[in-house]
């Protein structure tokens, strides 16, 4: 038979090609093959803690590995290290003190500068209830949405609110990733007791994106008795997740309904108009000039995630800054083109669809979109159509000329300014521009 190192190394090449990276790292890098033992293959781990787990996990599909080695042959786990000290262990190092540094904020996430529509009402009004109110108000808050949509900026923002208004407060801002590194890093050092001092000792736990443990029991489990814990002395614990309590599959029940006792807020993709507003208040804030035609282009075309719509205006600012042009709703077009999926952009909409939208909303049929009618009933309702046309398509302003009536480009151009100088002017006719785009875009 081979040797046990060369055993240990086969089964964990095996194991690694069905688990994450990650949970190699954290569970079968530390284990060290040391030897053959009454036919148990003796695999040492740094304490109880991993033992329970990989025992838990692995014994079964390892111990079939090892059939193939020797039939009889069993894997055993063990630790040479005694129990988890219950007192605190003396430790003067200072990596101890980085470890109880109160979290840091990212400044540029206050809710100043959180743009409120109706999509993220609720979970904003809610995230401010909190800050004048930890613990009592809405207790655990629980906001959910999909990625990019400003769970992250909320959750920073009540850190920031409330250590203002709260300077004492101990307050923990954790994604739930490193929620997990830090409980296995504790536990390597047989520091069990402090990680609990550590979490269990703050008036507000902000948790971000719980949805990484959903499928970590014993992470889960570590969790649940920090939630309570904190609950039971009502401190305040902010949660969010990429999806609801519900939907998190593998989440344990007790979890799931915990999760549930206070106030559940979900987050949707914002609408147009909130979405021009969040690009524009991010160009004050970075102090970059991009005219707004060139905004509303980028959030019309742009609408599941904000952190891709910001990304996608950042680096049309940087390329035009660069290459020293002038940013136009033609170069963007050009350039989003470059630097997002095709799925992203707006496809498929053709100036028929346009056209036909455009009519129904104003009453009016197609054949007078092309007419040579000038009377402002069908030239306003046209000039909208021109623009949305420039905005949703990729026809040029010649092409979109000719199909309202064989009309030239000044004609499109002229129409275009006109909306754009609208919109600028009149939030209502912006609504109801937003409601007609995405009437064209979603096919209701
Ligand atoms: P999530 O955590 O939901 O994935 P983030 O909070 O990281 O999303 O938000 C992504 C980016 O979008 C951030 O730069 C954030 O500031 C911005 N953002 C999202 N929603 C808003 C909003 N309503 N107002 C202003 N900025 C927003
Ligand atoms: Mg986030």
């Amino acid at each position: 038979m081979e040797n046990y190192e060369t055993i240990w190394k086969k089964i964990v090449n095996n194991l690694r090609l069905e688990i994450t990276d990650e949970t190699y790292k954290l569970w079968l890098e530390p284990a060290q093959a040391t030897g053959i033992e009454e036919k148990n293959l003796l695999v040492k781990l740094p304490n109880k803690f991993f033992v329970r787990w990989l025992e838990e996990h692995y014994s079964e599909r390892v111990n079939n590995l090892l059939k193939e080695f020797d039939p009889d042959l069993k894997i055993r786990f063990y630790t040479d290290r005694k129990d988890e000290k219950t007192g605190l262990r003396e430790t003067s190092s200072d990596r101890n003190e980085t470890r109880f540094l109160p979290s840091e904020f990212n400044t540029k996430y206050t809710f100043e500068n959180f743009v409120v529509g109706q999509a993220n009402h609720f979970a904003y009004a809610a995230c401010m209830a909190i800050t004048k109110n930890p613990g009592r108000a809405y207790n655990p808050l629980f906001i959910y949405g999909g990625v990019g949509l400003g769970k992250t900026h909320l959750l920073n923002a009540v850190g920031i609110e409330i250590k203002k208004r709260f300077p004492s407060y101990n307050i923990i801002y954790v994604t739930s990733e490193k929620f997990t590194n830090d409980l296995i890093e504790y536990l390597k050092n047989n520091l069990m007791a402090e990680f609990r001092l550590k979490y269990r000792n703050v008036d507000i736990l902000l948790i971000d994106d719980i949805q990484f443990i959903a499928d970590k029991e014993m992470i889960q489990e570590e969790f649940f008795h920090t939630f309570n814990a904190l609950y039971d002395r009502r401190k305040q614990i902010v949660i969010t997740s990429d999806s609801s309590p519900k939907d998190l599959g593998s989440l344990e029940e007790r979890l799931r309904s915990r999760f549930q006792w206070g106030v559940v807020a979900d987050i949707q993709p914002p609408d147009l108009e909130t979405r021009v507003a969040i690009l524009k208040k991010k160009t004050e804030a970075e102090k970059i000039n991009i005219p707004d035609d060139v905004l509303y282009y980028i959030a019309s075309n742009i609408k599941s995630n904000i952190r891709t719509m910001e990304g996608a205006m950042l680096s049309i600012a940087a390329f035009a800054s660069l290459t020293e042009m002038r940013i136009t709703v033609d170069k963007a077009k050009e350039y989003l083109r470059t630097i997002i999926s095709p799925s992203e952009i707006e496809k498929d909409i053709t100036l028929e669809r346009v056209q036909d939208i455009v009519c129904r909303h104003f009453n009016l049929r197609p054949s007078d979109m092309k007419s040579k009618r000038r009377t402002e009933s069908i030239a306003f309702p046209r000039q909208v159509a021109m623009y949305l046309g420039r905005n949703l398509t990729n026809k040029s302003t010649i092409e979109i000329g000719s199909f309202f009536g064989g009309r030239d480009h000044s004609t499109v151009m002229y129409a275009c300014n006109r909306i754009k100088t609208k919109i600028l002017k009149d939030p209502y006719f912006l609504a109801m521009l937003n409601k007609i785009t995405n009437q064209i875009k979603e096919g209701e």
